[in-house]
């Protein structure tokens, strides 16, 4: 049994270790740099830089990196060791303040769609002192941004630390109406984190699941989910063994790793966090999802963090909880007074227009390869992003937007705050979890992303929107005080911007066969595949709101959309190369060795028994037979179309919409040949573990 209090944050360098280790002018000064997101002053750096090397060296600490996240998504680590050789043969250990706050790494290797060969050649990575540094494998951490030299941000931290800023900065306009401004307002996430945990043994066997994270090749197991049991089921000991060292590893690097259960999947889990400022949330999903990887090896387990792991069963998302707040006021909370309840609807008609507004950027934020196998597949929203508010919140904008039109803005304020908004509580129990956007009584609840992205795209698009919301509406009360007038201007901004963002709101079944079709009705975007989805990231619309809000620049823009039409054809490249070879090298062999038998079979019963029966035999080798036919006539065709969209050197986009258009459909109809053959064959002659093999292992 773990001693929790013991282990919690024993290997971060956190606020309290800080005071206690820093000198009380250093750590005044540098907690004021933090608050203010001022950089730091060399001197104060120096002093920290000595307290955390000390730290890091009690704690069994040699080197020490930037830890970065570049435009990958996934972090990445370079080690310096703490080592300066004193020239007598000895050596003692260093650590500047310049080192700390700055780093330079060779980063060329690293994706950058074109922008630093635009602009310089190696950037540099800067702290983020609001992220706290960390010991992981006897290496320092330190949470860093990454810019190029002229300032361009070539990861996906820095966008989101500006989104954070000015989603600060605009939310502190609409406050200071209610007379509550001077705040640093966060964004704050929680994670829930789903995943699979399968056999090491089974893994091994499969190069689709080694190369591509995902069986490209699988008939449905003879049990699929159907039973319901493993839902919150009793965690198996192997399991629970793995979740334990999880636990106690997330605690020590200060993760609140709060709730685990088994998903409705076979093998299928899920870890849910305690929430925290955005930043500092993805940083931690970022180290949960890495510790799950490393840790299951301890167990003879693999972690699977693949969007869609296995057809035909649930795939994994990663559920994105987000609010507003500061000290200990969430200001998605409906609150109990007057007051509060009009700023609630304040936030709340934010991020319902910013929502709307922007729905195909958020859309754009989720999308990849392998998500596209989870978006309206029944168990995750269609690719289209609506707001569920529940019945309770679902009749007060539905009054605002239609009923109270005619009534006077002072009556409306007085009959909102009194009468209507505090029941609202009723909300939390009230759950549709069709829904790509919904409100769960004092937070939102985005359920597109998969389980692997990085969840800084997702967040950093979401401030940006509802900080450009919140300034629209502020910029409309520049004039309206803090008084009733102030009052009845902003219930009547609401009701109005309600009212043009209504379609968004969908409180109905989102799985539902006649959802895509009302939503075509509303207007509302349908991007299917990646391909689709990324496109709007690079129209005017985007590059606007970046720009006017300052979190991204043409440039910056135009590379992450390069970064990620890359990454999507890549993978499907990739795929499309394991599906070719396993096809070549592991099926048709397989398949051949055993029509091959049944065929030696029907010749030897025939020599010792002339007169034999053999229709039957026969008759399953020409079902064999005629699916290898099937299959090589796929193959063909993946052959030929995938050697097509490799052709197309010169348009990414286009290449991206051929592999979605072509190269995918064609994958499936392969798989489709071997996945017929797969219940036919002797399950000896299979080259690699079946769902069956790899699902219900004990
Ligand atoms: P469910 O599985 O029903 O969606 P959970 O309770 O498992 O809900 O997860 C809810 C998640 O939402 C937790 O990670 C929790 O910390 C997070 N959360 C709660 N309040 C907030 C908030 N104000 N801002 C962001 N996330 C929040
Ligand atoms: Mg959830």
């Amino acid at each position: 049994m773990s001693d929790i209090e013991a282990i919690y944050g024993s290997m971060v360098f956190s606020d309290a270790v800080m005071r206690e280790r820093l000198p009380s002018d250093s750590y005044k000064e540098l907690a004021r740099t933090i608050k203010e997101g001022e950089p730091l002053d060399l001197e104060i750096a120096n002093v920290v830089a000595h307290a955390m090397k000390e730290w890091a060296i009690e704690h069994g600490a040699t080197h020490y990196t930037h830890w970065f996240q570049p435009l990958s998504g996934i972090t990445s680590e370079k080690h310096d060791s703490f080592m300066e050789p004193t020239g007598d043969g000895r050596a003692i250990t260093k650590f500047r303040g310049k080192e700390l706050i700055q780093g330079e790494p060779d980063a060329s290797s690293l994706p950058n769609g074109g922008l630093r060969a635009t602009f310089e050649a190696r950037g540099y990575t800067a702290w983020d002192p609001t992220s706290y540094a960390f010991i992981k494998d006897e290496v320092l951490c330190i949470p860093t941004a990454f810019c190029s030299y002229t300032g361009e941000a070539l990861d996906k931290k820095t966008p989101l630390l500006r989104s954070m800023s000015v989603l600060s900065e605009q939310a502190n306009r609409m406050l200071a109406h209610f007379g509550e401004d001077g705040h640093r307002i966060i964004a704050t996430v929680g994670a829930e984190q789903e995943y699979f945990l399968i056999s090491e043994a089974d893994f091994a066997k499969r190069q689709d699941l080694m190369l591509c994270g995902r069986t490209l090749f699988g008939s449905s197991p003879c049990k699929g989910q159907e039973l319901e049991e493993h839902y919150f089921g009793a965690i198996r000991p192997t399991v629970n063994e793995f979740m334990k060292e999880l636990d106690d590893e997330l605690w020590a690097l200060g993760i609140p790793a709060k709730t685990k259960h088994n998903e409705v999947a076979p093998c299928q889990h899920e870890l849910a966090p305690i929430f925290t400022e955005a930043n500092r949330a993805i940083d931690e999903n970022l180290l949960t999802m890495e510790k799950m990887k490393l840790l299951a090896s301890h167990h003879g387990l693999v972690c699977l963090q693949h969007e869609k792991p296995f057809e035909g069963i649930n795939g994994s998302g990663k559920h994105n909880n987000w609010s507003l707040s500061y000290g200990n006021v969430n200001l998605l909370e409906p609150g109990e007074s007057p007051a509060d309840n009009l700023r609630f609807l304040v936030f709340l008609s934010c991020v319902i227009a910013a929502v709307d507004d922007y729905q195909e950027l958020l859309r754009m934020s989720v999308a990849s390869a392998g998500n596209d196998h989870r978006l309206g597949a029944n168990e995750a929203p269609p690719a289209i992003i609506s707001i569920f508010l529940g019945d309770e919140l679902g009749k007060i904008v539905d009054s605002l937007i239609h009923g109270l039109s005619y009534q006077s803005a002072e009556k409306v304020s007085m009959d909102l705050g009194v009468d209507v908004l505090p029941n609202f509580l009723k909300d939390n129990t009230d759950r549709n979890r069709t829904s790509a956007f919904a409100f769960t009584g004092n937070k939102f609840e985005f359920r597109m992303p998969g389980s692997q992205v990085n969840l800084s795209d997702a967040n950093m698009i979401l401030n940006t929107a509802v900080a450009h919301a919140l300034k629209e509406f502020a910029d409309a009360m520049e004039d309206k005080g803090s008084g009733p007038e102030f009052e009845a201007a902003a219930l009547e901004h609401i009701k109005t911007s309600l009212t043009a963002h209504e379609r968004i709101i969908f409180n109905g079944n989102g799985y539902g066969d006649d959802w895509p079709v009302e939503a075509k009705r509303r207007g509302l975007a349908n991007n299917r595949n990646t391909a689709d989805a990324l496109r709007c990231l690079v129209n005017q619309k985007s590059f606007d709101l970046f720009d006017e809000m300052g979190v991204l620049g043409e440039a910056e823009i135009r590379s992450r959309y390069e970064v990620k039409l890359d990454k999507y054809t890549k993978t499907l490249n990739i795929e499309a190369n394991v599906m070719e070879r396993m096809v070549r090298r592991n099926f048709i062999p397989a398949i051949n060795a055993y029509a091959t038998k049944i065929a030696k079979g029907i010749n030897i019963v025939r020599e010792a028994m002339p007169d034999a029966e053999l229709a039957e035999q026969q008759e399953q080798l020409q079902v064999i037979l005629y699916g290898l036919k099937k299959t090589n006539h796929a193959f063909e065709n993946l052959k030929a179309v995938h050697a097509q969209a490799e052709g197309i050197a010169d348009d990414n986009q286009a290449q991206a919409d051929f592999y979605a258009s072509t190269v995918v459909p064609a994958m499936e109809s392969l798989r489709a040949e071997i996945d017929a053959l797969e219940p036919v064959v002797d399950h000896g002659y299979w080259p690699v573990p079946t769902y069956n093999d790899i699902l219900f292992y004990v």
